[in-house]
C-alpha cells in the first residue's frame, strides 16, 4: 500500500469529513500531504498528527477560499511546506475537495448566497488548477469532488448542484489540455456521506438517508477516499475526463 511513495499531494478542505479521509488515505499510500483548511486549525493539526502517528508525512496549510487573494495565500503555504520538506515545489496530486452546501430553498436563495456557493465550489477549483499548472509534475493527478446531486434531484440544493455541474466541466476540458503532460483529471461524485453535520446524530434521519443508497446505508468518508486514491494511483493512468459515481448506488434511482 505504498504506491505513492515520493509523491506530493494537496487536498483542499482536508481538516474534516471526506477531505480528512482522503488526506489520511493518500498519506497511508506514501504521499507527503498538504492538509488544507479554512478556519479549523485545530482539526487540521489533528489530521496532520494522526497521519504522523501512522508513520506518514503531512503539513497544514490555511487559506479561506472565496476571499480575494485566496489562491495566492494557499500556494504560499503549499510551496513553503513542500520546499522545506522536499527541496522542490513539485505537486503530483491535487484534490479539489473543499466545498460548501446551500440548504436554502430556491425561492429564498439570495444573489449573495448564490455567489458564495459558486466562488468557493467552482471558481476556486478552476483557479487552483490554473495556479498549479506550473507545479504539476508529468503524470500528475487531479481529482475534483462533485456530488451525486448533478444526477439526482433535490430542490433545496439547486444552486449547489449547479456549482458541481460546473466542477464536472473542469475534468472534461482540462483533460484534453493536460493529456500531453500525461496528467489526468477526473470527477468523483459522492452521495450522502457521513461528516461532522449534526444530522448524522439523528438515527431516524440517518435511516431515511440510508434508503437512498442501493446498499441501504449512508456513505463513510473512507468509501470516497478509496476511490480518490485509486484515481490518484498509477493504476488509473488510462482514465481522464471522467465522472466516477461514488454514491453507493444512489444514482440507480
Ligand atoms: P465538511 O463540511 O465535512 O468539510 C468541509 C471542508 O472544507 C473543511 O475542511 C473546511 O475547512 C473546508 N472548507 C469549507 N469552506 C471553505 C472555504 N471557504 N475555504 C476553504 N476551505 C473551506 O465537508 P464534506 O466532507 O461533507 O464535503 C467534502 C466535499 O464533498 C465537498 O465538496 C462537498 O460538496 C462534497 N460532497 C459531500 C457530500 C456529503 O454528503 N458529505 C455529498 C456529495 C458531495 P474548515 O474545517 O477549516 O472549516
Amino acid at each position: 500500500m505504498s504506491n505513492l511513495e515520493g509523491k506530493t499531494a494537496l487536498v483542499t478542505g482536508a481538516s474534516r469529513g471526506i477531505g480528512r479521509a482522503i488526506a489520511r488515505r493518500l498519506a497511508r499510500d506514501g504521499a507527503l500531504v498538504a492538509v488544507h483548511y479554512a478556519s479549523r486549525q485545530d482539526a487540521a493539526e489533528e489530521v496532520v498528527a494522526s497521519i504522523e502517528k501512522d508513520g506518514g508525512r503531512a503539513f497544514a496549510v490555511q487559506a479561506e477560499l472565496g476571499r480575494a487573494g485566496d489562491v495566492h495565500e494557499l500556494f504560499l503555504g503549499l510551496e513553503r511546506g513542500l520546499k522545506e520538506r522536499t527541496g522542490s515545489t513539485e505537486l503530483n496530486i491535487l484534490v479539489n475537495n473543499a466545498g460548501v452546501m446551500g440548504g436554502v430553498a430556491a425561492e429564498d436563495l439570495t444573489p449573495e448566497q448564490f455567489d458564495r456557493l459558486f466562488t468557493v465550489n467552482a471558481k476556486a477549483p478552476f483557479f487552483i488548477i490554473q495556479r498549479a499548472l506550473t507545479n504539476l509534475a508529468p503524470g500528475a493527478r487531479i481529482v475534483n469532488i462533485s456530488s451525486g446531486l448533478t444526477r439526482f434531484a433535490n430542490p433545496e440544493e439547486i444552486a449547489y448542484a449547479m456549482t458541481k455541474g460546473a466542477v464536472e466541466q473542469l475534468a472534461l476540458h482540462f483533460a484534453k489540455y493536460l493529456a500531453p503532460r500525461n496528467i489526468t483529471i477526473n470527477s468523483v461524485a459522492p452521495g450522502i456521506t457521513r461528516n461532522g453535520s449534526p444530522v448524522f446524530d439523528i438515527p431516524e434521519a440517518v435511516e431515511q438517508m440510508a434508503q437512498l443508497s442501493a446498499f441501504g446505508r449512508v456513505g463513510e468518508p473512507d468509501d470516497v477516499a478509496d476511490v480518490v486514491a485509486f484515481l490518484a494511483s498509477d493504476n488509473a493512468r488510462w482514465i481522464t475526463g471522467s465522472f466516477v459515481d461514488a454514491s453507493g448506488g444512489t444514482l440507480l434511482g
